[in-house]
């Protein structure tokens, strides 16, 4: 019979038991939570105890916060006959202990060292126990829930344990283990109120009542009514059980002998008997279930766990993607990444400039949008300067008859001034122009910035060298543009358009004229008024040709051609290059951040190999 348990038990239970260990060893925890047990409870319940009487290793305890680290005791049932082994890790240290003697005091000296002398901390202590008087079983200890701070502790103490505790049993995976104290009113039990926030039904929550011994006479009614689910009801209910008392620890009594003499203890009280057939009672009782209770978990979480660990992996392969592959060794390997790195970048600004944008783009990089902002100013601004004619061409038809009078009789000089208004009024718009070729400019530069930053930006020599280029190929471009838009405005002053369109044009303000009821309008071109209606027609014509060609300018220059310019100079770049290796020099962070990435794959990708087999 005996026999057939422990096969049972070796088939069943164990190997997820060492299956989430084995996970733990290999570091998953830093990537998703385990199935485990969290041990809470008010301050003096009895945590310490409960876990002292399950692990057989007497635990730090007495008056005042004497938890102060939550404390990982990792539990393995070792053969029959095998010694103790022991190992606490905290921080960067290990240490191997030989007796479970030590255990008290070297916790002791780690909870100092990473919390000082009263204060708590968050940081992890593990304990590592193998021996054959322990089950196999994980359980984390925390900081006892208090409401006062005493002494000299930090005012909000209780809010950082809470926040501590929290932080355990909001997990889904953890099994919470409340200790209550039979002598306390349940009802105001902190630690079972924290239980039931995170856990309202009680699914994941067990119930462990101690010091049965302390209870009033004739109260053991009240605390079966618990137990019977009758008060504060759990799904997975409560167990009752006894640890060593005041007493016993001053005289010092052997916690195996402890255990026997809570055997002893329920046998004695009738009320209590029963529980102990019911298995609702005894250390013996709870050890098991508590491992049964941890394996039910780990199955329940299994496909979970799988789960996080294939959308982990894809999130790490898309970062790794991002920082790029490894440097190669060799340097024919590496100009050939190089090349195709910087193709790709390349290509993208090719993209860029034709207005396809990547999907995650930030607005400022969509450099269309930006244009088209630009283009609808300055199309405003013309318009605006057509206003302007409306209000201002008498006065200077006016003003240039007086100026520009010379030799010639009354009624020759229209034509003349005619013209000179037209490039007076046209030429003011260069400056305009230009202003709008440099911002424009300066903000294709920034872009292509930002975008071989995000490209090379842990290659801080290639980025260097590469902006450095795209300086060059803008300031080339800008030049090439200015050249254009100012021979264009000198073509404009030569004042031309077909006579065709001209005459249609003229015909269209001569009947608005007419339409506004100005006859005047309508006389020869010698008239004032007529003068107006002149100009307001070309000035229409030369708009036209201005609203679109300084864009056009803009956007051949500083889109396509620039794009088209970067990719040939940044292909040349690396045939003139003497020092490849050293233009390839990554920063330091990323190589780490690789390392790290890569590292964390490696453990998902031996978590997730492992938990095929389950
Ligand atoms: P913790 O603060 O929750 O870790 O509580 P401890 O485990 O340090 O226990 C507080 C006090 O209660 C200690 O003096 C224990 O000896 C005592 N104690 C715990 N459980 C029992 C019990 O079942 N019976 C008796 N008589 N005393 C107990
Ligand atoms: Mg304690």
């Amino acid at each position: 019979m005996a026999n057939l348990l422990y096969t049972e038990y070796e088939e069943k239970i164990r190997p997820y038991i060492d299956l989430i260990d084995s996970l733990r060893e290999q570091g998953l925890n830093k990537d998703l939570t385990l199935p485990s047990i969290a041990v809470i409870g008010d301050q003096s319940s009895g945590k310490s105890s409960v876990l002292e009487m399950l692990s057989e290793i007497a635990l730090p305890r007495g008056t005042g916060i004497v938890t102060r680290c939550p404390l990982e005791l990792k539990m393995k049932n070792g053969t029959k006959g095998s010694q103790w082994k022991g190992q606490l890790n905290y921080r960067d240290v290990s240490l191997l202990l030989n007796s479970p003697q030590d255990v008290e005091e070297e916790i002791k000296k780690a909870q100092i060292h990473l919390a000082g002398k009263t204060g708590i901390s968050s940081e992890l202590i593990s304990l590592q126990v193998e021996s054959p008087c322990v089950p196999d079983l994980t359980l984390i200890d925390l900081p006892g829930i208090i409401r006062v701070p005493t002494g000299n502790q930090p005012q909000d103490i209780g809010n950082m344990i809470k926040n501590l505790i929290q932080s355990y049993i909001g997990k889904e995976e953890t099994i919470i283990l409340v200790v209550i104290s039979c002598n306390v009113d349940i009802a105001t039990t902190e630690a079972l109120k924290m239980a039931q926030e995170v856990d309202p039904k009680g699914d994941r929550t067990l119930g462990v009542l101690t010091k049965p011994d302390l209870i009033d006479r004739d109260t053991e009614k009240d605390i079966l009514k618990i137990i019977n689910n009758q008060m504060v009801p759990l799904r997975k209910g409560y167990m009752l059980i006894k640890c060593r008392g005041q007493h016993d620890l001053i005289t010092n009594t052997p916690l195996a002998n402890a255990l026997k003499k809570e055997i002893a203890f329920f046998n004695d009280n009738v009320h209590f008997r029963p529980l102990l057939e019911k298995k609702l009672a005894s250390f013996q009782h709870l050890s098991s279930r508590l491992t049964n209770e941890l394996v039910l978990q780990i199955k329940k979480c299994l496909p979970g766990i799988q789960e996080k660990i294939g959308s982990k992996m894809n999130e790490i392969m898309k970062q790794l993607d991002k920082l790029g592959g490894a440097i190669p060794e060799d340097t024919k390997t590496k100009v050939h990444n190089l090349t195709s790195r910087i193709l790709a970048y390349c290509d993208e600004l090719i993209h860029l400039a034709m207005g396809e944008y990547k999907k995650d783009y930030p607005i400022d990089v969509k450099l269309h949008d930006f244009a088209r902002e630009k283009f609808t100013e300055w199309y405003k601004k013309l318009d605006g300067v057509k206003i302007g004619l409306n209000e201002n061409a008498a006065i200077m038809v006016k003003h240039h008859e007086k100026n520009s009078k010379g030799r010639e009789l009354p009624g020759f000089t229209k034509y003349r001034i005619f013209e000179a208004i037209i490039r007076e009024q046209i030429q003011e718009l260069l400056e305009p122009s230009l202003e709008m070729l440099n911002e424009f400019s300066a903000r294709v530069e920034t872009t292509c910035n930002t975008l071989a930053l995000q490209h090379f930006g842990s290659y801080p020599l290639l980025v260097g060298e590469i902006q450095i280029k795209i300086a060059e190929v803008c300031n080339k471009m800008e030049r090439k543009a200015e050249e254009m838009l100012e021979t264009n405005f000198k073509m404009e002053a030569m004042v031309y358009a077909p006579d065709e369109m001209y005459s249609y044009k003229l015909m269209e303000f001569q009947s608005r004229g007419q339409q506004k009821g100005n006859s005047s309008m309508t006389n020869s071109s010698l008239d004032p008024q007529a003068m107006v209606i002149h100009l307001h027609a070309y000035y229409q014509i030369a708009i036209d040709r201005l609203v679109q060609m300084v864009p056009m300018v803009l956007r051949y220059y500083l889109l396509q051609e620039l794009s088209a310019q970067i990719k040939i100079t940044l292909a040349q770049l690396l045939f003139h290059y003497k020092d490849v290796d050293a233009l390839l020099q990554e920063n330091d962070e990323t190589s780490e951040k690789r390392r790290d990435l890569k590292d964390n794959l490696d453990r998902l990708t031996q978590a997730r190999n492992l938990l095929m087999n389950y």
